[in-house]
């Protein structure tokens, strides 16, 4: 049987067999994203399925119901809280572990007929600066090149990426292609040395938050020294002037660059001639670009660069947004961010007009919902009165978690489906609703490089857990749209969600998928890995966009974008009391909030217990060994932690992982500390700064 790893934005392939009674399972070799590969997260699939207190039935309060007296209830209950407050007062936090078919479900029902626009993902902690970056470069939220594009570069850069650790497959399929390739180079630019720039021909260790003048100034380096493609701008490219304007200033200068990166001027150089020098280039971002106040802005100035060299559409040349999670980019297809509405389209009348058609929605929402932490905002206010959680934990993952856990609790409806009943968010649920895991569940899911995979059930549900679209489908009914949900099967869903693709799509959309939309229940289930679009044009995918020269604007030609220095600095900065920066992210061997590795005890050895990285100048002003435990403080809130030494920090500067909470060790969790500081344009939180002041507990 084959299927997709539950965990990163990857997407690999596995195949799962049943060998003497026992399931085992392997890296798919046909799988184009992994060939075989595995790292080990993903080979301890089946070894996260014991998940220590799985739910098994629909419980309210602790009291077991059936599926029918749950459903009946909660439908009567977001009955009344509509009746009382309307459609507003009700929302959705989704999660990219969902299906693409879970996604749309939720959506139509939500934004289509429940009429609240409130329906966001916690794909908005993870991407959702690329998203709006993307929209604002190419007219659309697309992804213009394919893993192979990282093999065929001469040069890669990887920022804000540690692909080492958190896409360990595609990190070895870029070693590889080095090893046969020597002449290949890769820089790193990252506050830290991480496994990652360890491995680069250049470490760039910038100041935190200082992205957007290290990329003005590359392109100002570019224009000054006739390293862009004029006739490529000239042809495909517009608001040239304007962004020209911008880098004629004097903070753009290399000099000054290198003093607002903190960098060598002579690093600062060498990055900017080999890019200047290498048309095969692919610049590979992720949270450590979308993950602050300005990361609409830094990943627009990366898209900069690629524009201004024509670097884009081509083999080996792309700017390219990895995403954290197995199907965030599915999310995305089908609305779940509160931003969008289904396949791609946006609040303008016409897309409203055409949506509402297709599928005969009596409540089409009229704009956007809240993003996650408005959201969670809107919920602690009691505006939003009734929230149905899948597959998610934003009482651990969310910013300024304290407060988030405040607002789950004082909710007057609080729905969570998850297949477990031991998180720090199911605890708080009045009604929790058992949801089929991986290996119980099929659908589809989409990788970060546009492929379209099956998720494959081997496993019959254990208990009464069903799949999320089969809970939200039995609500919609009770609700009364039976007519409009009609599914029985993840099938249908998939061929009305390609079907919706391609209606009345002319091209202006290059979200695609109309070619899949009258699949027979065989054919999907046999569906092999595609790369959207697939349609009359592209019937067996796409491996780039944009090849032609044509982007989704409505002339065609993408657009520049001016990201001018802030008036006043917007990160955190470190002050008198909280002197360190502290930053976060992700570890090698653990996933999210832990609560699909947290059990698995070949993912506990690397890394048993939050630790907090230091230089070893803080470890020496401390006085404190590694292992001594911490006491952490911020302006948001405390936290504990051990202490470890790290020779790869900036002084001054900090690492704490993102996964730990008060499940797994008390007083623990990054989001403990940090302000819910969002970029204005994404509403993605700033996870990656904030100062503190660390003593020895
Ligand atoms: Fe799974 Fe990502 Fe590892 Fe691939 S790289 S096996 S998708 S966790």
């Amino acid at each position: 049987m084959r299927s997709v790893c539950a965990y990163c934005g990857v997407g690999c392939g596995v195949r799962v067999e049943q060998e003497a009674g026992q399931w085992r399972l392997a890296g798919d070799e046909a799988h184009p994203a992994n060939r075989g590969a595995l790292c080990i997260k993903g080979s301890s699939l089946i070894e996260s399925l014991a998940f220590p207190e799985r739910l098994l039935y629909p419980r309210w309060q602790g009291e077991r119901l059936t599926w029918e007296g749950a459903l009946d209830r909660l439908a009567g209950e977001l009955a009344r809280i509509i009746g009382e407050s309307g459609p507003q007062s009700v929302a959705l936090y989704l999660s990219g572990q969902l299906t693409t078919e879970d996604y749309y479900v939720a959506n139509k029902l939500m934004k289509g007929f429940i009429g609240s626009p409130h329906v966001d993902t916690n794909s908005r902690l993870c991407m959702s600066s690329a998203v709006v970056a993307h929209q604002r470069a190419f007219g659309e939220d697309l992804v213009p090149a394919c893993y192979e594009d990282l093999e065929l570069a001469d040069l890669v850069v990887l920022t804000g990426a540690n692909t080492a650790w958190t896409h360990p497959v595609l990190f070895r399929r870029l070693q590889q292609a080095r090893e046969r390739r020597p002449g290949m180079k890769l820089v790193v630019i990252d506050p830290r040395q991480t496994m990652t720039a360890s491995q680069g021909d250049l470490h760039l260790p910038l100041r935190p938050g200082s992205d957007v003048a290290l990329w003005n100034g590359l392109c100002r380096y570019l224009l000054e020294q006739g390293l862009w493609d004029k006739a490529y701008v000239a042809r495909h490219v517009a608001e040239f002037d304007g962004l020209a304007a911008e880098l004629d200033r004097p903070c753009w200068h290399p000099e000054a660059v290198a003093a607002a990166c903190d960098l060598p001027l002579c690093d600062l150089l060498g990055f900017y001639r080999l890019f200047g020098a290498n048309p095969r280039t692919v610049t590979l971002f992720c949270q450590g670009i979308n993950q602050s106040e300005r990361g609409v802005d830094q990943a627009g100035c990366i898209i900069n660069a690629h524009l201004l060299t024509g670097r884009i559409g081509k083999p080996g040349a792309a700017p390219f947004s990895m995403t954290g999670q197995p199907n965030a980019m599915g999310g995305r297809e089908v609305g779940g961010l509160a931003t969008q509405l289904a396949a791609h389209m946006g609040f303008d009348e016409e897309s409203r007009d055409r949506l509402a058609r297709f599928w005969g929605a009596p409540r089409l929402v009229s704009g956007p919902g809240h993003k996650a932490v408005a959201l969670f905002e809107a919920l602690h206010k009691g505006e939003i009165r009734a929230l149905w959680v899948l597959g998610t934990n934003p009482a651990v993952s969310l910013p300024d978690s304290l407060r988030v856990r405040e607002a789950l609790a004082r909710c007057e409806l609080l729905v969570v489906s998850d297949v477990t009943a031991d998180t720090d968010t199911a605890r708080l649920a009045h009604l929790l609703l058992p949801a089929a895991a991986w290996g119980e569940k099929g659908g589809t899911v989409t990788n970060s490089e546009r492929t379209i995979s099956r998720q494959r059930a081997f496993l019959p549900p254990p208990g009464e857990a069903r799949p999320d679209w089969w809970a939200l489908t039995q609500l919609a009914r009770r609700l009364g749209f039976a007519e409009a949900f009609p599914y029985e099967h993840e099938q249908q869903i998939f061929c009305e969600h390609a079907a919706l693709s391609g209606f009345e799509n002319d091209g202006a959309r290059q979200f695609d998928i109309s070619a899949l939309a009258h699949l027979s229940r065989e054919q999907y289930e046999a569906l092999t890995p595609l790369r959207w679009p697939v349609n009359a044009a592209h019937p067996d995918g796409c491996d780039r966009l944009f090849a032609d020269g044509r982007f989704a604007t409505a002339d065609g030609r993408a657009r520049l974008v001016v990201a001018a220095p802030p008036a006043a600095p917007l990160q955190v900065a470190p002050g008198e009391g909280l002197p360190l920066l502290l930053n976060s992210g992700r570890l090698r061997d653990q996933w999210h909030t832990m609560t699909r590795t947290g059990h698995v005890a070949r993912l506990q050895e690397s890394e048993p217990w939050p630790t907090l990285r230091l230089g070893p100048a803080s470890l020496l002003a401390l006085g404190a060994e590694p292992g001594a435990l911490l006491h952490l403080r911020s302006a948001q809130g405390e936290a504990h932690a051990l202490a470890a030494r790290d020779e790869g920090l900036r002084e001054g500067e900090a690492f704490l992982p993102m996964h730990w909470s008060e499940s797994y060790a008390a007083g623990s969790g990054v989001n403990r500390l940090l302000a819910p500081r969002v970029d204005p344009l994404s509403g993605q939180p700033a996870f990656k700064q904030e100062a503190v002041r660390v003593s020895l507990r």
